[in-house]
């Protein structure tokens, strides 16, 4: 086995995608310090609105953990299913405006479970090529016919529904994408869903607690009831600072998930601890709206200063502002760079991203304050050999 793992590593090496893992030794926050006891100052985390190490997050799963225990001891259709959960189930519905939801223990497996219960063989499925792989995994394993039209291309999508004589046909999107941070163009894939008699998946990982009014992501941003978005996933280890994802829609949609989606069936129920942990972080998220707006400063002031560097930046309102460099190696050059200044960002490479278009990936919480932005930018600034 050795013999035939190492020439592909070596491989993976020599093209400077080999993938190391950090070891921080603090909670997710603006500032990290890592085991060998280096601070930075982190732009490369999901925890948009600063919510993962809250007071009232932290408390909330300690008295859970309390009385409940730290596993749930099985799945939700055997003994798992406990109060927490059917309470979490009910506030997010009732956030969502939907009639129901459904926890799942993680996003991937929420996508995977949900497009496989919902399309088989003789079905369609219509997926943006930059959707999140989980999303993509879900398709190409489902059986259905899998199809991806370009980014945010709604001809061509159409093109694709007129020439397809599959029973049911399902679209599936990013509400914001994961590594460009643009917005998924509802309101036409609504239009093309009513016409072709597609079903219309989102999973808005990125968008809940962000995006909104009252942060209710992508559907709230462009007023999208059920009848409109059938089926809305978010997930829960991002804005909600927590872990786990769920799935938001009408009751038949939900009990058919219950009976058929093989990653909630078999699987251990989440910790009813961060159910609990999750109700609190949900009633922070919706009670202090400041989060999202100093949020949206930030963003801002980010893209106001990156312009004036001549950065190019891409279209994105969202917390995801990604500097595509195209090539790998600059792009590890550049993350290093900012490393040793003090600043941790996301630097992203194939096969996460299409070929040649490696990317610093710099994410943007409310935990941040002006000077950090203001630092980074500087730290920018002083890059300008290893920039494009
Ligand atoms: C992070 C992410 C997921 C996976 O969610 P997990 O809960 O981390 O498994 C799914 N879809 C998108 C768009 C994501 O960004």
């Amino acid at each position: 086995m050795e013999q035939a793992l190492a020439p592909a590593l070596a491989q993976r090496s020599e093209d400077h995608l080999y993938r190391h893992r950090r070891v921080l030794a603090t909670a997710p926050g603006r500032r990290v310090t890592d085991a060998g006891g280096r601070c930075f100052t982190a732009f490369c985390s999901n925890d948009y609105l600063g919510l993962a190490k809250h007071p009232k997050v932290v408390a909330a799963f300690k008295r859970a953990a309390e009385r409940y225990g730290v596993g749930s001891g099985a799945s939700h259709l055997v003994s798992g299913h406990g109060r927490e959960h059917r309470a979490l189930e009910d506030e997010l519905a009732d956030f969502t405006g939907r009639a129901r939801a459904l926890l799942f223990c993680s996003g991937y497996m929420a996508n995977l479970g949900t497009v496989k219960a919902l399309v088989g063989k003789g079905d369609a499925v219509f997926e943006d090529r930059l959707n999140h792989a989980s999303l993509l995994d879900a398709g190409l394993s489902s059986g259905a016919r899998f199809q991806r039209f370009r980014h945010l291309d709604s001809s061509d999508l159409q093109r694709r529904l007129l020439a397809t004589e599959a029973r049911r046909r399902l679209i599936a999107v990013d509400g914001v994408f994961s590594m460009d941070g643009d917005i998924a163009p509802l309101p036409e894939l609504v239009t093309l869903a009513q016409q072709h008699g597609a079903w219309l998946l989102v999973d808005d990982a990125h968008g809940f607690g962000c995006l909104g009014p009252s942060g209710g992501g992508v559907a709230e941003h462009f007023a999208l009831a059920e009848p409109a978005l059938p089926i809305l996933i978010g997930t829960l280890g991002k804005a909600f600072g927590t872990a786990g994802a769920f799935v938001a829609g009408s009751e038949a949609l939900i009990e058919t998930l219950i009976q058929q989606a093989r990653t909630y069936i078999y699987t251990t129920a989440l910790p009813p601890a961060l159910a609990a942990a999750t109700r609190a972080s949900l009633q922070v998220l919706r009670a202090e709206p400041w989060r999202r707006q100093w949020l949206a400063a930030l963003i801002q002031r980010f893209r106001r200063g990156a312009s004036t560097l001549g950065l190019s930046l891409a279209d994105s309102a969202t917390p995801i502002q990604p500097v595509i460099l195209g090539d790998s190696q600059r792009t590890l050059q550049l993350a290093a760079y900012l490393e040793a200044r003090g600043f941790l960002v996301g630097a992203i490479r194939p096969p996460t991203v299409p070929a040649g278009s490696a990317r610093l990936r710099i994410t943007l919480s409310a935990a941040h304050t002006e000077a950090d932005v203001d630092g980074l930018l500087a730290a920018l600034a002083d890059a300008g050999g290893y920039r494009p």
